[in-house]
């Protein structure tokens, strides 16, 4: 597997940067994580997306899914449709539209449920944000990578991410701005994660451009050693 980091911060860019965004390689299919603001153009300079074999979308907060609209527009122009997976959110404008144009396959997704895209095995997973959210796991029976999507603590994120060679995790706040009620986790509870899954790496992600990343980096080195943070357009092997 490859995992391509084509957007990193949440819930808007920094300078020439792009919200939730990644591409893995994954055998023969190439799965697209959301697909926030700028992603499209830097999944462009990679292929073609129509070529990507599906879409997962975690939940439909703009920063995940603002590209979508204009996807659209290329999957029009060239009488093409692409396969999308994501939770119900029938208040969210992007779902109602990906959900009846004709352009994107769209299946509803659940926690718990497990579904195959080419080789790969996915196993959607739990999440707690305040519009209904999942994050996945991958397989390709070899290597596992997950990606949590957006969320705060909540129990059964141990057991959905256990065993991980790659973790993909949402460590947006430091340590003093986290509280239990927030939207995200922060990125030493991230790092808490990865310790408690067994995860084999960890990659902190959803990076709001205001928090300093030193911070976040130290808090999370002093629970996980084997930790970095995003960097935009980084590609890993896994
Ligand atoms: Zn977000
Ligand atoms: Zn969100």
């Amino acid at each position: 597997m490859k995992l391509h980091l084509l957007g990193i911060n949440g819930p808007f860019p920094e300078s020439r940067g792009a919200t939730s965004g990644y591409l893995l390689e994954s055998g023969e299919s190439l799965l697209q994580f959301d697909l926030g603001s700028g992603v499209l153009a830097n999944l462009t300079a990679l292929t073609a997306p129509e070529s990507v074999s599906a879409l997962l979308v975690s939940h439909w907060h703009f920063d995940h899914t603002a590209d979508i609209p204009v996807l659209m527009y290329r999957l029009q122009a060239l009488n093409r449709v692409m396969k999308v997976l994501g939770p119900a959110d029938p208040d969210a404008a992007f779902y109602r539209l990906v959900s009846s144009v004709p352009c994107f396959d769209f299946t509803e997704v659940s926690p718990g449920q497990t579904l195959s895209v080419g080789a790969s095995r996915i196993r959607v997973c739990a999440a707690r944000h305040p519009v209904p959210a999942v994050g996945y796991t991958v397989s390709d029976g070899t290597v596992t990578f997950g990606y949590t999507g957006d969320t705060n603590t909540l129990p059964s994120l141990t057991e959905d991410y256990r065993g991980c060679d790659l973790l993909l995790a949402d460590g947006l706040f430091d340590r003093s701005a986290w509280t239990e009620g927030k939207p995200h986790l922060s990125a030493e509870l991230a790092a808490r994660l990865a310790a408690d899954t067994g995860a084999g790496a960890l990659i902190i992600t959803h990076l709001n451009p205001f928090i300093p990343r030193s911070l976040l980096l130290q808090e999370a080195r002093a629970v996980y050693p084997d930790v970095q943070l995003a960097e935009a357009g980084a590609a890993i092997e896994l």
